[in-house]
C-alpha cells in the first residue's frame, strides 16, 4: 500500500507548539563550502571587534581568502565568513521535547521529489531509502517530497517559536516512521546476525520479530563457539538480543 497523505499528516494540527516531524517554511539553512573550497573571510572596516560588526553594520568589509590572511581562525571570537544560504523547506528532527529547552535544533531540508525516478523514486515512496524520509502529496502547498536526512543542519531555536510556518503535521503512525529511520541513520541495530560468532551460550530473543509485534518471540538456547543461526519465524537473519536471566 503506497503511503498517502490520510495516513501521513494530521488533519487537525494543535497550533500552540511544534512537534518532531513538523514541516515548516522559511527557515534559512547555511551549508559550509567544501574544505577544498577556500573560506572567504570578512573582516570589518574600521576594524574592529566582531560583535561590533554584528550590532552596527559597518561600512566595508575586506574579504580574504583564509589561507591568504595570516591571521585567519585565530580571533576567538571566531570569523565572520561567506558562505551560501537560503530559505527553505524543514522538517524538524529533534525530539519534541527538546524544542523546549535546547538552543539549536536538528532539522532536515524537504525537497520535492521532481527529477527523482524509476527504483529510486519506488524505495523513496516505500520509505526504504535510509537517507530519506517520504512525504506524500497534499494539495497545493504540499508537493510529494522527501525530508534529506543527508543534509541534516543546526538552526537557533527562535525559528521554532511561532507556528504559523507550519505546512504539515506528522500523524502517529508517520512519526514512528520518522523515528525508525534515524535510528537506522544514526545507529545501527544492536544484536547479532548470522554473520556474528556466538560469544556466550544464553538465551536469545530474535529483536527482529519482537519489534515487529511478536512481543512473545521465542527464547531460545544458542551456544557458543558457532555462528547465530537463522530466525525461524521471520525467515530473515534474525537479529538476536541477549535475554535478561530473569526472563529466559
Ligand atoms: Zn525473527
Amino acid at each position: 500500500m503506497p503511503i498517502n497523505a490520510a495516513d501521513w499528516y494530521d488533519p487537525d494540527p494543535d497550533l500552540r507548539n511544534l512537534y518532531q516531524g513538523d514541516v515548516l517554511d522559511g527557515v534559512p539553512l547555511v551549508f559550509t563550502p567544501a574544505a577544498n573550497v577556500r573560506w572567504v573571510l570578512l573582516r570589518p572596516l574600521p576594524q574592529g571587534p566582531i560583535e561590533g560588526a554584528r550590532a552596527g553594520l559597518p561600512r566595508r568589509f575586506i574579504a580574504n581568502v583564509d589561507g591568504g590572511l595570516p591571521t585567519a581562525w585565530e580571533r576567538p571570537e571566531g570569523e565572520l565568513v561567506m558562505a551560501g544560504a537560503a530559505k527553505h523547506r524543514v522538517m524538524i528532527l529533534s525530539r519534541s521535547c527538546n524544542l523546549d529547552w535546547k538552543k539549536q535544533i536538528q532539522v532536515a531540508p524537504v525537497y520535492p521529489v521532481e527529477g527523482i525516478e524509476g527504483l529510486a523514486l519506488d524505495s523513496l515512496r516505500e520509505n526504504d531509502n535510509p537517507f530519506s524520509f517520504y512525504l506524500p502529496a497534499d494539495g497545493e502547498n504540499m508537493p510529494e517530497a522527501y525530508a534529506d536526512l543527508s543534509q541534516i543542519a543546526t538552526v537557533h531555536i527562535s525559528y521554532f517559536r511561532r507556528t504559523d510556518a507550519l505546512v504539515k503535521r506528522l500523524t502517529s503512525r508517520a512519526t514512528t516512521a520518522l523515528q525508525e529511520i534515524l535510528s537506522e541513520y544514526f545507529a545501527k541495530p544492536f544484536g547479532f546476525t548470522i554473520e556474528d560468532d556466538v560469544p556466550q551460550t544464553a538465551c536469545y530473543r530474535c529483536g527482529n520479530c519482537f519489534f515487529e509485534g511478536y512481543e512473545n518471540a521465542l527464547v531460545i538456547e544458542i551456544v557458543a563457539g558457532g555462528k547465530f543461526p537463522p530466525c525461524r519465524r521471520c525467515g530473515g537473519e534474525g537479529l538476536w538480543l541477549k535475554v535478561p536471566r530473569r526472563e529466559a
